[in-house]
């Protein structure tokens, strides 16, 4: 058996939450480790949307998600932090010096004064619609996750949904597909206004074929998806289209996973916080910051992650040195440039 991985802050979860905390930490000479299930960083930003752009993070007016996470991980290189990927943690210990042991579903053994879990939305489990032959077009003409936009492009492509993730990808692959369908159950879009409007623009200027309220009640093909039945659920007509892609975007079902049975204060499927002081759980010395945390107001966007794991890290520093005082100092004046993770 190996020896136990000791650091100051252990950090479960590698999405752009996890990443940046690493920064912050290292700014206040606090070592992190990360441990992430899936066996690469980025959390949804590699998982899900590698190739779409983000708009909303500060100073950057457009930035492909999967180069945020490089970014992030380049930020991030100086405090060399370490990595356990592709493994779960499975289990929180407190051992009898108030230090925290975090084990993995593969046996590996993690120490540390702080724990913060940035555990996103859990494991990645998509809503499936309900159709009788589903299974057998996942990956052949079914997917409910778009990785590479370019695998689209000349195709024949519907979507379903009415949130964000339906109207941003409608949005993105519109000048891709041959042809696009967007069904939706209702005639209300829930995604951004923004969002909903562009895509009435795009079906206006014929880019996109817009079918509500309706849904997709039948799949057809042979080794691979040919068509769909789309029912029109007010009139109850049927509509048959010739597609090769079938994107259903309901959502992610939220599984906290093995974090639900940490002794933890759940609501709704993410973990309490205080909110008022340093994001930490109802367990002194854990920590939960980005999507995986709520709290009066929370809003599930990378840079509210940013912040609250800018101070949590600041709390973490008052636990593992209860008499030292740390001073806020900025990135480019004293003491702390370089970032080169030593002593100044
Ligand atoms: P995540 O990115 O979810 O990462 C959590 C990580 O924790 C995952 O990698 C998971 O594997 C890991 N994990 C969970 N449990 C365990 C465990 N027990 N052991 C080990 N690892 C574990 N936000 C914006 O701000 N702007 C946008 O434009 C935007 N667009 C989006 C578009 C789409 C299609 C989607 C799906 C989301 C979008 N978001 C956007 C939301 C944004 O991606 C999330 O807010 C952000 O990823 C949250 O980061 P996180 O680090 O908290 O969690």
């Amino acid at each position: 058996i190996s020896e136990p991985i000791e650091t100051d802050i252990l950090i479960i979860g590698a999405g752009p939450t996890g990443l940046f905390a690493v920064f912050e930490a290292g700014l206040l000479q606090l070592k992190c480790h990360l441990i992430d299930a899936l066996p690469q960083p980025g959390g949804q930003c590699s998982e899900l949307y590698p190739k779409k752009p983000i708009y909303d993070i500060p100073g950057f007016p457009e930035v492909l998600a999967g180069d945020l996470v490089d970014n992030l991980m380049e930020q991030i290189k100086p405090f060399q932090p370490g990595f356990t990927l592709g493994e779960r943690a499975d289990t929180l210990e407190e051992l009898e010096d108030g230090k925290f042991l975090v084990t993995t579903n593969k046996g590996t053994k993690h120490i540390a004064s702080a724990v913060a879990i940035a555990g996103g939305l859990g494991s990645f489990e998509p809503r499936k619609p309900l159709l009788e032959n589903l299974g057998q077009f996942e990956d052949k003409g079914v997917a409910y996750i778009i990785r590479d936009p370019e695998y689209y492009r000349g195709k024949k492509v519907i979507i379903a949904g009415g949130g964000d993730s339906a109207l941003d990808w409608t949005i993105f692959l519109a000048d891709l597909a041959e042809e696009l369908t967007l069904v939706h159950r209702r005639n209300e879009f829930r995604g951004a206004l923004d969002s909903v409007e562009k895509v009435q623009q795009l079906k206006n200027e014929g880019k996109v074929k817009l079918i509500t309220p309706a849904e997709v009640v039948a799949l057809k093909g042979e080794s691979h998806l040919e068509g769909v039945q789309v029912k029109k659920t007010d009139t109850d007509e049927v509509i048959d289209l010739d597609v090769e892609e079938f994107v259903p975007l309901f959502g992610l079902s939220p599984k906290l996973g093995p974090l639900a049975d940490w002794g933890l204060e759940i609501e709704k499927n993410a973990i309490k916080v205080n909110n008022s002081l340093d994001y930490q759980t109802n367990r002194p010395g854990v920590y939960a910051i980005g999507d995986v945390n709520t709290y009066p107001g929370k809003l599930k966007l990378i840079l509210c992650g940013f912040h609250e794991a800018t101070l949590m890290v600041q709390s973490a520093y008052q636990r593992i040195f209860p008499d030292k005082r740390y001073v806020l100092k900025y990135t480019t004046v004293g003491g702390v440039t370089g970032f080169d993770g030593s002593k100044k």
